[in-house]
């Protein structure tokens, strides 16, 4: 949970920055780590029409997944972000956050979960020019090499084969 008392809205914005450990439940089941606690700051504002933003930064250092060599990556997340929340229970616009009607308290959680998660790269690379890992045995390019063949190699190994096999 992370509530927000929004009783006092409607005589200005109300500041919400709060530092979240990185162990809290609402961080459960990420894809990557946190290697830090998660700051938030910013300021909530009350909109017409049921509607609340909140405007801020979300900042943290995670630890990623190379796409590629799947080495332990360390990323800074510093992320601007502009949050819309909605009482309208019927919006059909999935950039929106629902929460329920005239209540005294929001709950940022879920929102802040949902934007740390996009506000890492969705594919994270160790390094520009990492050479992954070799398809066939597994071993990792950037520190060591195999004699498997590259992929290219094997598709025209296949095909001198049948070309053997026309001509016998
Ligand atoms: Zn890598
Ligand atoms: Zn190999």
């Amino acid at each position: 949970m992370l509530p927000v008392d929004v009783g006092g809205l409607d005589r200005g914005p109300v500041d919400v920055s709060r530092t979240i450990a990185s162990d809290d439940p609402l961080f459960d089941d990420l894809d990557f780590e946190l290697t830090g606690p998660v700051r938030l700051s910013g300021r909530l504002l009350s909109a017409s029409l049921g509607r609340f933003y909140w405007q801020g930064s979300i900042a943290t250092d995670v630890d990623a997944t190379c796409r590629r060599c799947l080495s332990s990556t360390p990323r800074q997340i510093d992320a601007q972000v502009h949050l819309v929340f909605t009482e309208d229970q019927d919006t059909d616009d999935p950039s929106v956050y629902v929460v329920p009607a005239r209540a005294d308290v929001l709950d940022l959680s879920e929102a802040i979960r949902e934007e740390l998660i996009l506000a890492l790269e969705a594919y994270v690379l160790c390094r520009e020019d990492c050479k992954g890992l070799c398809p066939s045995c597994g071993t990792d390019l950037n520190t060591n090499s195999c004699d498997c063949r590259p992929p290219s190699d094997l598709r025209w190994a296949a095909l001198e084969k049948s070309k053997t096999k026309v001509n016998e």
